[in-house]
C-alpha cells in the first residue's frame, strides 16, 4: 500500500510515537510523507520514508495531486485543530480529494491507529491504479 503521512507541528511528536507503534505494519508498505514530517519519522524510526517537499512549500498540494492520480491508498493527517495554519486551502483540498476519491483518511491518532489495525489484517483495498499511470512508471524504470 501507499500511505502519506502528513503532521502538522504540534502533532509531529504523536506521528513519530504512531509509526514507532506501527513500525512493523508500515515496513512493509510505501510511505510518502510531507518533507519535515518525513524527515522525523525516517530519523526516528529508521523507515525509509520518500520526503515530498515541505506542508506549507507545497507539500500538501502535491499529496493531493498523488491522491487525485490513484497514487495513493490511505492518508494519515494528524491536524492541530487548535492553530491556523499559512497553508489552511492547501489542507482542506488534500482533504477533499481524500473524500472525492474515496480514500482512507485519518486525521487524529485514534483513527489512525484503527485504521493501521485494519492495515495489518489486510481489510483496506487497494485503490485502482489507472493504466496510464502504471505505463508512465513502468516506462520511468526502463
Ligand atoms: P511538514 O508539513 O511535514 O513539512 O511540516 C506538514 C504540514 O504542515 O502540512
Amino acid at each position: 500500500m501507499r500511505i502519506a503521512l502528513i503532521a502538522h507541528d504540534k502533532k509531529k511528536v504523536n506521528m513519530v510515537s504512531l509509526c514507532h507503534k506501527f513500525k512493523d505494519v508500515l515496513k512493509k508498505h510505501e510511505l510518502y510523507a510531507t518533507g519535515t514530517t518525513g524527515r522525523l519519522v525516517s530519523e526516528e524510526t529508521g523507515l525509509d520514508v520518500i520526503c515530498l517537499k515541505s506542508g506549507p512549500l507545497g507539500g500538501d498540494q502535491q499529496v493531493g495531486s498523488m491522491i487525485a492520480d490513484s497514487q495513493l491508498d490511505l492518508v494519515i493527517f494528524l491536524r492541530d485543530p487548535l492553530t491556523s495554519q499559512p497553508h489552511e486551502p492547501d489542507v482542506s483540498a488534500l482533504l477533499r480529494l481524500c473524500d472525492v476519491k474515496n480514500i482512507p483518511l485519518a486525521t487524529n491518532v485514534t483513527s489512525a491507529e484503527i485504521m493501521l489495525r485494519a492495515v495489518e489484517r489486510e481489510e483496506i483495498e487497494l485503490q485502482k491504479i489507472p493504466s496510464s499511470i502504471r505505463k508512465a512508471k513502468a516506462k520511468l524504470r526502463e
